[in-house]
């Protein structure tokens, strides 16, 4: 260590980007603080964000397979009656094991945990709660939080953002979803499956933006056939509450007559912005972008010398995995190793039922780029999607029409989550549709339709 300064390393936030930087940085033999405003560790993520809302999906899908029929179908016949309560407590126990899993860690890596906003005074000293420290190498990690919609108030009772859709104390009669992207869709799916009519107002033509067309079409379909209803081209002009009701106003996004909604809760998902307030990057010479990141070079440093930053803060997706991906190799970039992040190969799950996923480009940006072979196979064609009485969904491998390269790989199946992992990896190992078709894969899964759809590139898929 640098006996200069405290440590060696702090990292400002600890969420999957922050306290993964500040692990890998300790067992890189660096002396690593981090610190976090939150009472507990994790960040958006552990908290608010990916595992309490996975907690709410996972559990509904449960109440939902035995209120619509699903397990009836099965031989399981049962009348299911909801708990919320218990079905909260169940929540917010995952949350609590898992950051109580991050504080444990930082204890066996020895990373110290400073407790309290952090401030810059110049690039190797920071405020936090009072408290001067000093580091040779600092990371912002700080993450995002929830946009908000001008002129709407979240007042976390009729009109909530995702924290508070996320701990509803009763089931709404009709939440009105504004924002048809991954978290509008996700907690909106709780809702609809616990009883709540759900209707979605989406300002573009089609959910889910920065998917692939073919896949939003058909995700919009499913999720129609949910009953979750939906106003695309609509844009909300305003949000008025009395007592315990609101009354949302909206208008064609192109223009024309208004009309109401009524409500008794609403959702403000339209987006995340990175969190940069207060932390004083005026003392060390940093300008956010017009989106408010921080902009950064390939190794994740900014302008300023020794100070460096990942995760949702800088430009990218904003996804729990990229911001871990990011924080491992900052630290290995600080160590003085040849930290990459792989921004190509970034997959993006919604964890609806079912789940959509996809990595590399879409069929429409490959196209743009030139010549493309695209094979497709529907789930219904996959013996174990049609044993577990699932339909809907297909897999659609993108390639390059002369070299064969994977592009891009598309799923919308039940555990499209889970598949995507190995078209990631096929991606980064450079593979072509050939590659992933003469892969052998294990007979019964869902991951077989990734083969026949690499199959269906050359126009010979088997089981359709
Ligand atoms: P964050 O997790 O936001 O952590 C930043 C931390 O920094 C926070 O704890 C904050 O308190 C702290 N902080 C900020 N400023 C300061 C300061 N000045 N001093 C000290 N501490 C500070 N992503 C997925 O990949 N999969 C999902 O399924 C998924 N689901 C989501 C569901 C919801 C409802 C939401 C809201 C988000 C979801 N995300 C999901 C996105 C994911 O949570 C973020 O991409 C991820 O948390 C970003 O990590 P991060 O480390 O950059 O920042």
């Amino acid at each position: 260590a640098d006996a200069t300064y405290d440590y060696d390393v702090l990292v400002i936030g600890a969420g999957p980007g922050g306290y993964v930087a500040a692990i890998r940085a300790a067992q890189l033999g660096l002396k690593t603080a981090c610190a976090e405003s939150r009472e507990t560790l994790g960040g958006t993520c552990l908290n608010v964000g990916c595992i309490p809302s996975k907690a709410m999906l996972h559990a509904s899908e449960y109440f939902d397979a035995a209120a619509n029929g699903a397990m009836a179908k099965m031989g399981i016949k049962v009348t299911p009656e909801l708990d919320l309560e218990t079905m909260h407590g169940q929540r917010r126990d995952a949350v609590k094991q898992l950051t109580g899993g991050i504080e444990f860690l930082f204890k066996k890596n020895k990373v110290t945990w400073l407790k309290g906003r952090a401030a810059f005074e110049d690039a190797h000293t920071v405020d936090v709660a009072g408290q001067r420290v000093t580091a040779k190498n600092i990371v912002i990690a700080t993450g995002s939080s929830v946009t908000a919609l001008p002129g709407v108030t979240i007042d976390q009772k009729v009109v909530v953002d995702s924290t508070g859709a996320l701990e509803l104390p009763k089931v709404p009669e009709h939440l009105v979803v504004i924002g048809g992207g991954v978290i509008g869709l996700e907690l909106g799916s709780v809702w609809r499956r616990l009883g709540a009519k759900v209707t979605v107002v989406e300002y573009v033509d089609q959910v889910l933006p920065g998917f692939d067309g073919e896949v939003r079409k058909e995700a919009n379909k499913i999720f129609k056939k949910q009953d979750l209803e939906f106003k695309l081209s609509t844009k909300v002009t305003g949000v008025q509450v009395a007592g315990d009701k609101a009354t949302i106003t909206v208008e064609p996004a192109a223009g024309g007559a208004a009309e109401t909604i009524e409500a008794d809760c609403v959702l403000v998902s339209i987006g995340r912005r990175p969190n940069t307030e207060g932390l004083a990057l005026d003392k060390i010479g940093i300008e956010v972008n017009n989106r408010g990141q921080i902009e950064i070079d390939h190794d994740f440093r900014t302008k300023a010398d020794g100070v460096w930053a990942i995760g949702d803060v800088v430009p990218g997706p904003m996804l729990a995995h990229k911001a871990e991906d990011e924080g491992i190799a900052v630290a290995e970039n600080i160590a003085g190793q040849h930290g990459i992040v792989n921004h190509d190969v970034i997959p993006s799950v919604v964890y609806t039922w079912p789940e959509i996923a996809g990595v590399g480009l879409t069929e429409e940006q490959a196209k743009a780029n030139g010549e493309i072979k695209v094979g497709k196979f529907p789930m219904a064609g996959n013996s174990r999607a049609k044993t577990n009485h699932e339909d809907g969904g297909f897999v659609k491998v993108i390639a390059d029409a002369k070299s064969d390269r994977v592009l891009g790989v598309w799923c919308i199946a039940s555990v499209a989550g889970t598949m995507i992992a190995q078209a990631a990896q096929a991606m980064e190992f450079g593979a072509t549709s050939e590659d992933i078709a003469y892969t052998c894969h294990a007979h019964p899964t869902h991951s077989e339709a990734i083969k026949e759809a690499a199959m269906a590139v050359t126009g010979k898929p088997i089981h359709v």
